[in-house]
C-alpha cells in the first residue's frame, strides 16, 4: 500500500489489510512486566473457558460422576474452581488476607479477574505480585484437579497455599519495577518483606561503620551483567585499613545465590586469615535473612550454608548485618547517597 508520497512500506500493507481490535481487558491481568509465562497462558485458558472440565465433557455417560475433585460436592465447571470451590476459595480467600484485603467472593471467575485487574492495576511490584498469586493460584488449582484425576494423589490446601506465596514472592523480589509508594502499597510491602523501588524516592545518608577493635568487617557483593556474575568481598580492621580483598567470576546463577556465594567465600577468607571476631556485612536483606534462618535458602545452596553455619560456629563470634546499597547518586559537596 503505497503513502502518499508514493514510498511503500509493509507496515501501512499490513495495517490495511488485518482488522485490529482494542485488547480485552484481561490482557494485564495475565501480561505484565515480571508475568511467569505458564501461569498467564494457564489462566489465559481458563478465562477462556478452555479447560476440559467434567460438565464441558458431553461424551460421558449421562449418569457418569461429575463432581468436582477439589471438595467431591459440585459439578465441576471453570466458575466452581476459580473460586467457588470450598478448596480454592480457602486459598484464594487466604492470599487476599495476605494482600490485606477482605472481601465477599465474587460470583464468577470474570468477576474475580476484573476485580484484579482494578484493584491492582498499578505496575509496580505489589501489583505484579497480586497478579501473579492471581495466576499462580489458578496454575496450581488446576494442577491439584490434575493430580488428583490422573495419578490419585491429594495435596493439602496449605501447601498449595505455601507454593503459592513462595513462588510469587521470589519472582517479584527482585524485580525493579517503579512503585507508587501509597498505604496499600507499603502495607503490602510489609507484610511480604519486599523492597520497594521509586525512582523519585528520596535519598538517605548511611554510612559504613567501622568495626570495633577486637573484630574485623567484611562486606560483600556479587552483581550480575548480561553474559557474567561477579562476586567480591573487603575485609577491613577497626581503622577502615584493608586486611585482604577478592573478586572473582561465578557461574551464571540467580542474584540470590550469587550474594550467597559471595559471603561463603567472604568468610572462607576471613577464616584463611585467621580471624577470630568476624562482622560480614551484605546489601542483600533477603539473603542476610537466610544466613539468620529467617528466610528459606534456595534448594541448591542448602549444603553449602549447612557449610557455611559449620564454618561461622568455629569462630569466636560472628554477627551479619544488611546494609543498603550504594549507586552514584552524588551531591554538590561529592557526599554519595544511596538510593533505597
Ligand atoms: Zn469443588
Amino acid at each position: 500500500m503505497p503513502e502518499a508520497d508514493g514510498t511503500f512500506f509493509t507496515k501501512s500493507a499490513w495495517n490495511s489489510i488485518r482488522s485490529s481490535h482494542h485488547p480485552p481487558d484481561w490482557v494485564s491481568s495475565l501480561w505484565f512486566p515480571g508475568h511467569i509465562p505458564k501461569f498467564s497462558f494457564t489462566t489465559w485458558q481458563a478465562i477462556q473457558d478452555r479447560f476440559p472440565t467434567k460438565d464441558r465433557l458431553t461424551f460421558l455417560p449421562i449418569n457418569a460422576d461429575k463432581r468436582c475433585l477439589l471438595c467431591n460436592s459440585v459439578t465441576e465447571s471453570v466458575n466452581h474452581l476459580f473460586f467457588s470451590c470450598s478448596y480454592s476459595a480457602w486459598i484464594w480467600r487466604s492470599i487476599l488476607r495476605k494482600l490485606s484485603f477482605r472481601k465477599n467472593q465474587r460470583k464468577s471467575f470474570g468477576e474475580e479477574e476484573s476485580w484484579i485487574q482494578k484493584k491492582f492495576k498499578f505496575k509496580g511490584q505489589s501489583g505484579c505480585l497480586a497478579r501473579i498469586l492471581f495466576t499462580a493460584s489458578v496454575y496450581y488449582i488446576w494442577l491439584e484437579r490434575n493430580c488428583r484425576l490422573h495419578d490419585k494423589i491429594k495435596t493439602h490446601k496449605s501447601i498449595i497455599l505455601d507454593r503459592i506465596c513462595r513462588v510469587a514472592r521470589s519472582r517479584v523480589l527482585f524485580l525493579k519495577l517503579n512503585e507508587d509508594l501509597n498505604e496499600v502499597n507499603n502495607r503490602i510491602a510489609q507484610i511480604w518483606n519486599l523492597s520497594l523501588f521509586h525512582s523519585q524516592s528520596e535519598s538517605r545518608f548511611c554510612q559504613w561503620v567501622l568495626p570495633s577493635q577486637t573484630e574485623l568487617k567484611i562486606n560483600t557483593d556479587a552483581s550480575i551483567s548480561s553474559d557474567m556474575v561477579s562476586l567480591g568481598g573487603i575485609l577491613r580492621d577497626n581503622k577502615g585499613q584493608i586486611i585482604s580483598l577478592f573478586s572473582v567470576a561465578y557461574d551464571s546463577v540467580p542474584i540470590q545465590e550469587a550474594e550467597l556465594e559471595a559471603i561463603i567465600r567472604s568468610v572462607q577468607l576471613a577464616r584463611n586469615r585467621n580471624v577470630e571476631n568476624l562482622w560480614i556485612e551484605s546489601d542483600s536483606l533477603n539473603v542476610v535473612q537466610i544466613i539468620r534462618k529467617q528466610w528459606p535458602c534456595p534448594w541448591r545452596k542448602i549444603p553449602a550454608l549447612e557449610k557455611l553455619h559449620r564454618d561461622l560456629l568455629s569462630l569466636n563470634s560472628w554477627k551479619i548485618s544488611h546494609i543498603w546499597r550504594e549507586v552514584a547518586l552524588e551531591d554538590s559537596s561529592g557526599t554519595l547517597y544511596p538510593r533505597l
